[in-house]
C-alpha cells in the first residue's frame, strides 16, 4: 500500500509541475561559482558577469573587513549553538548585535531572528489577540501577510498605498481594543516607498501603532541610512521595525525586531519562530556587527549607492525606458509584455548583464519589468554598460 501511496504521490506531484512549467512561471536557479558581488562567474562558463539582481546594495556580502569579521567570530565562538537561545543558545556577540541593532535604529531593545522571514512570522501572533486589528497593506511581503495569517487578530488589508482607503479601513476598526498597521518600508516589485508620514498621521488620528518592515530600507534609505523612518522624518512615530541582516547588511543570513523593550521581552517569551529555533552562527553574528560598525562610522558607502541609483535611473529615463519607483536602488524597467520581459532578460545575460524578468502572478498582469538592482560597488562603467545592453536589447525586441 505504501508502495502504491508513494507512487501516486509522484504522479501527483510530476502532473503539479507540469502545470507550473505550462504556465510559464517555472523558477530555474542559476549557479554562481563565485562569491557574491558585481562581478560573477556562473557555471557552465560563464565569467565577468555584471550582476544587477542582489540585494547586495551596499556591497557588503564580500566586503574583507566582513568577512574577516566571520572568520575571527567562527574561530573564538564555533561553527554553532546546537541550542535555542534561552536553553544554551545565547553568546556574548548575540547580545552585543542586538543592543547595536537598537542604537542603530535609536530604539528600546532588538531581538534577533535566523530570518526576517521568522521575525514576521513570530510578531503578530506574539502580539496581537482577536481583540485587536491589524490593517495591511495589500502588496506587503509574503512573510508579512504569512504572520498575519497566523494570528487571530481582526484582518483588514488596504489598497496598495492608498490613504483614503487606510482612513476608511481605521474608522472601521475603531471598535477593536489595539490597531497595528502593518506596511513594507520600501516595496521590492516597485522600487516605491510607504507614504510613511501619512500613515502616521493617520495612525496618531485614530490610535493605532506602526509596524515596517525595512528588509529594501535598512542600511542606506535616509541620511545616515537608518531607513525609510528616517528618510521621512518619522522615527519617533513607527513603533516597530522589523528588517534583515540577509540584504545590505552583509548579506549573510537573519532577521531582527526593535522597538519597545516589554515588546521585545514578550517575544522572548512567546514567539515561536524565536523559541523554537537556533540560534544565529556566530558567523553569522560577526558579519552583521561589522557591517553595522562599517554603517554607523560613515554614510559614505550609502551615498555612493545613492550616487549610482541616480545614474542609472536618469541614464535608463533619457534613452527612454520607464523606470518605476523614485531614488530607490530597485530600479523595475517597466515593459508590460511577460514574453519581452524573458526575452529580453535572457539577451541581456548573452551581453554579460545578470538581470531578472518578472511577470504574472508575482506581478499583476500586464505590468512584466526587468527589475535592475543597484549596488555601491558597482563602477560608473558597470552603469553605463548595463544602460548600453538594454538600449540595444530594448530596440532589438521593440520596447524603444
Ligand atoms: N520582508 C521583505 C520585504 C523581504 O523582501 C524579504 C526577503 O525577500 C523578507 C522579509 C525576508 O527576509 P529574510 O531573507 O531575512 O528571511
Amino acid at each position: 500500500a505504501s508502495g502504491a501511496a508513494a507512487a501516486q504521490l509522484r504522479r501527483r506531484l510530476e502532473s503539479e509541475l507540469e502545470d507550473i512549467r505550462g504556465a510559464g512561471t517555472w523558477k530555474s536557479e542559476r549557479v554562481i561559482t563565485s562569491r557574491q558581488g558585481p562581478h560573477l562567474r556562473l557555471a557552465g562558463g560563464g565569467a565577468g558577469i555584471i550582476n544587477f539582481c542582489a540585494n547586495n546594495y551596499l556591497g557588503l556580502s564580500s566586503h574583507p573587513e566582513v568577512i574577516r569579521a566571520a572568520v575571527e567570530a567562527l574561530e573564538k565562538f564555533g561553527a554553532g549553538l546546537s541550542s535555542v537561545r534561552f536553553i544554551c543558545g545565547t553568546q556574548s556577540i548575540h547580545k552585543d548585535l542586538e543592543e547595536k541593532i537598537a542604537r542603530f535604529h535609536q530604539r528600546e531593545d532588538a531581538i534577533l531572528y535566523a530570518s526576517c522571514f521568522d521575525a514576521n512570522a513570530g510578531i503578530f501572533e506574539a502580539l496581537l489577540t482577536p481583540e485587536d486589528a491589524v490593517l495591511s497593506d495589500e502588496l506587503n511581503h509574503a512573510s508579512i501577510i504569512d504572520g498575519i495569517r497566523l494570528c487571530k487578530a481582526n484582518k483588514y488589508r488596504y489598497k496598495h498605498m492608498d490613504m483614503q482607503d487606510l482612513e476608511a479601513k481605521l474608522k472601521e476598526a475603531q471598535k477593536h481594543r489595539l490597531r497595528l498597521v502593518a506596511t513594507d518600508g520600501a516595496f521590492s516589485m516597485d522600487g516605491d516607498i510607504a507614504p510613511l508620514r501619512e500613515i502616521c498621521q493617520l495612525a496618531q488620528k485614530y490610535d493605532a501603532l506602526v509596524f515596517i518592515d525595512e528588509c529594501h530600507a535598512t542600511g542606506f534609505l535616509g541620511p545616515n541610512g537608518r531607513g525609510t523612518d528616517e528618510l521621512l522624518g518619522v522615527m519617533d512615530k513607527v513603533t516597530i521595525i522589523n528588517s534583515t541582516l540577509g540584504k545590505a547588511l552583509g548579506g549573510a543570513a537573519g532577521g531582527y525586531t526593535t522597538g519597545p523593550k516589554p515588546l521585545i521581552d514578550l517575544l522572548r517569551q512567546r514567539s515561536r519562530p524565536y523559541l523554537f529555533s537556533n540560534s544565529l552562527p556566530p558567523a553569522v553574528v560577526g558579519c552583521a556587527s561589522k557591517a553595522l560598525d562599517l554603517l554607523m562610522e560613515s554614510n559614505a558607502i550609502a551615498q555612493s549607492m545613492a550616487a549610482k541609483t541616480q545614474r542609472f535611473r536618469s541614464k535608463m529615463t533619457a534613452a527612454g525606458f520607464t523606470i518605476s519607483g523614485k531614488d530607490h536602488p530597485i530600479c523595475p524597467v517597466m515593459l508590460g509584455d511577460a514574453r519581452l520581459a524573458s526575452v529580453m532578460a535572457e539577451d541581456m545575460l548573452s551581453r554579460g548583464i545578470y538581470v531578472i524578468g518578472f511577470s504574472y502572478p508575482v506581478v499583476p498582469k500586464g505590468k512584466a519589468r526587468i527589475r535592475v538592482q543597484i549596488s555601491a560597488v558597482h563602477s560608473d562603467e558597470d552603469i553605463d554598460r548595463c544602460v548600453e545592453a538594454f538600449t540595444e536589447v530594448g530596440r532589438k525586441h521593440g520596447a524603444l
